[in-house]
């Protein structure tokens, strides 16, 4: 069928969306018309070229719609269901079985080659071969296959405008902190860097009743927001010394706070955290950009302090997303407030303004 999307023809090309044939669902794939689709900063990195992605590629990892058809072997969707897409995986590896998705062993092949496990390709240009299983999914279109393996059904009145900004950078935040790491009530919470993840993180730790909620970062808008989120304490560290922010955080968790997220990937300000860790506290990094970390053993051993990467929210999103809509309708988890609406044919501007900070979390609708 012919599907509008946008392409990323060669490494650093804008996106051009453009008509291609997208295959027929086989028996284990769902065709779903997509109605909004989060833009993530990985969706830049595969534009750019520094992920290993295969061109010409359509991108695109957050997308939300309503499902048209699905395939004899599909039995947990059916048309007309409203569904988010997930990150794909493989599902059969240890790490899948154990319900750890985001680690699974073949998360390379499953969410950069762009192709079924067979290897073939889903969509074509003029006959040609187009990548169209970007983390399953390859969502900047206006309709997509996927499987049940990548698919959370909601509520058919569900705002999906906002949702779809739910399953990727947003779930990493709440993740680390709801499946990861110690954030209640008696905890001290420290997030470095307040976009989406980190705020996200900040939300989670605020709904855990983490009694120290630390937003730190460099811009004073961001920083407002995370305390209308409800971090006790903004701290700016524009102009700063590292080792003066460091003491800062020490100063108001009363000896280091016990949870810290660095979402900046910056190996100094890594660095920086441990050293603000409370005995027997845990850091933990999220991005896998960044040059290397130096750290002297008896930083952590001789308090007993932690520091360790969480992928992806940590669990199986099936699981965790429905848990994140459940605190989002009791009001714990207002993350459309991070959201702003974009027309899909602006595809370009969204990640532009999500690259420059203008807005935390864009959202694509078609
Ligand atoms: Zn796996
Ligand atoms: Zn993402």
């Amino acid at each position: 069928m012919k599907i509008q999307a946008a392409v990323a023809w060669k490494a650093g090309a804008p996106l051009a969306i453009e008509e291609l044939d997208l295959d027929e669902p086989r028996d284990d794939e769902i065709l779903v018309r997509v109605e909004a689709v989060g833009v993530c900063h990985t969706d830049e990195s595969a534009r750019l070229g520094k992920l290993p992605v295969v061109y010409p590629i359509v991108l695109g990892h957050e997308g939300a719609g309503v499902v048209e058809r699905a395939g004899q072997d599909v039995t947990s969707v059916k048309p007309g269901d409203r569904v988010l897409f997930t990150p794909d995986y493989c599902g059969r590896c240890r790490y899948c079985r154990l319900g750890y998705t985001p680690y699974c062993e073949q998360v390379i092949a499953v969410t950069f080659t762009g192709t079924r496990p067979d290897g073939s390709p889903r969509a074509h240009h003029d006959g040609n071969p187009v990548r169209a299983s970007f983390f399953g999914q390859s969502s900047f279109a206006t309709r997509a296959l996927v499987t049940e393996r990548n698919v959370v059904p909601v509520p058919a009145d569900a705002p999906l405008s906002y949702l779809a900004g739910l399953t990727c950078g947003v779930q990493t935040g709440a993740g680390a902190i709801l499946n990861a790491m110690p954030a209640g009530p008696g905890r001290s919470v420290a997030v470095v860097g307040t976009g989406a993840v980190g705020l996200s993180a900040v939300m989670a730790a605020v709904a855990q009743g983490a009694d120290e909620v630390v937003a730190i970062d460099r811009v004073p808008h961001r920083l407002a927001l995370a305390a209308s989120l409800g971090a006790t304490q903004a701290i700016d560290t524009s102009g700063r010394e590292l080792a003066d922010v460091t003491a800062e955080v020490v100063k108001v968790t009363g000896g280091g706070a016990d949870t810290i997220l660095d979402t900046t990937g910056n190996p100094q300000v890594i660095e920086a955290a441990v050293d603000a860790l409370a005995t027997h506290g845990t850091a933990s990094v999220i991005t896998s950009s960044g040059a290397p970390v130096t750290i002297a053993p008896g930083a952590l051993l001789l308090r007993g302090r932690s520091l360790r990467g969480v992928m992806g929210g940590h669990v199986n999103p099936t699981v965790f997303i429905p848990r994140l809509l459940d605190l989002h309708r009791r009001g714990k988890f207002p993350f459309d407030r991070l959201v702003r609406n974009y027309p899909f044919t602006e595809v370009n501007r969204a990640i532009a303004d999500s690259l420059s900070g203008a807005t935390i979390k864009p959202v694509l609708v078609l």
